[in-house]
């Protein structure tokens, strides 16, 4: 496990104004981790994203069994900044039947036509399952932020401060409603450098396996880079709560980025504090009855039954 006091610093305390050129990038360039040398980090690193593979598995097994609470992970990110990579690292220990994961794509007409929380509260995770929003209701206080025309039908040409706050507190309200009603919100920004998003994108263009990754679309909106640490600088500051905080994620090392995430979410999940349920007297009883039942009756696997 990670010391407390360190992943603390990459949690937005509620209310601060977030200025991101604060948060590091590349955490192995710190003094804290110059100190230790780069390849004993990316081993502790790979130690404990493997300590909170298993440790992850096991919360999500209580999770399951208690059945009083669902979590929901949220990540957002440049392109390229390696959400699809930590989720499938952080997730691979866990059982599929106890986690969903959906990816938000662009709102369909469909999705246009409701109110912008819809396609996402049909996507929440039901108690005892972990959801994982690769993408979110977040797309609709960023991408959107940056290309005011993308907002769809409806909705204002020129959105001014107050649609962007109204969007924020609405969010707010989404989120306490959620955690009230027994689900742990964590969210992710895995923070990249604008250098590590252009060499991730050479990488793409130059191997023919990667080609699929890239997007035409990935070059217009790293054009927009400052817009869009602006729109995730805003937001952060406004939606970091007590209940549903963000974590700020040096993500230019994946294996900084996984570990971290993982155990920022192995420990909340281990702090919600959950227990198997206690099996009632009468349902012991029956259970020994079945034992001595199943012990005592010979095997009656010959007779072909
Ligand atoms: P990818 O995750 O690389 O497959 O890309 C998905 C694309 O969908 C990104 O360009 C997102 O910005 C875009 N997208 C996701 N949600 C929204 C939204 N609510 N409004 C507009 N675009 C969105
Ligand atoms: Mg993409």
């Amino acid at each position: 496990m990670i010391k407390p006091t360190l992943i603390q610093q990459f949690r937005v305390e509620p209310g601060t104004k977030v200025n991101l050129k604060q948060y590091v990038t590349d955490w192995t360039a710190t003094d804290n981790a110059q100190e230790l040398g780069k390849d004993v980090i990316k081993e502790r690193a790979r130690e404990i994203l493997e300590e909170n593979r298993k440790e992850l598995a096991t919360a999500q097994e209580l999770l399951y069994a208690s059945d009083t609470h669902s979590v929901l992970l949220i990540f957002q990110a440049m392109d390229a900044a390696g959400k699809d990579g930590t989720i499938r690292h952080v997730m691979s220990g866990v059982n599929p039947q106890g986690c969903q994961v959906y990816s938000f794509k662009k709102p369909s007409a469909e999705e246009l036509d409701h109110n912008f929380l819809w396609r996402y509260m049909k996507a929440l995770p039901e108690r005892g399952r972990i959801g994982i929003f690769n993408r979110s209701y977040y797309e609709d206080v960023l991408v959107v932020k940056v290309h005011p025309e993308w907002l769809g039908p409806g909705q204002p040409a020129n959105p001014d401060d107050k649609f962007w706050e109204q969007r924020y507190e609405d969010i707010n309200n989404f989120e306490k409603h959620l955690s009230r009603n027994g689900t742990l919100v964590l969210k992710f920004f895995l923070h990249v450098s604008k250098g590590e998003q252009k060499r991730r994108f050479l990488e793409r263009l130059n191997n023919p396996d990667k080609h699929w990754k890239f997007s035409e679309s990935d070059m217009a909106e790293r054009e927009h880079w400052k817009d869009y640490q602006k729109a995730f600088e805003d937001a952060l500051c406004a939606t970091s709560t007590k209940r549903a905080p963000w974590y700020v994620i040096p993500a230019d090392r994946k294996y900084v980025a996984r570990a971290l995430v993982a155990d920022i979410a192995t420990t909340a999940i281990q702090d919600l504090g959950l227990e198997y349920p206690k099996v009632a007297a009468e349902k012991l009883a029956r259970l020994e009855a079945a034992r001595a039942q199943l012990e005592n009756k010979p095997n009656d696997d010959k007779a072909g039954a």
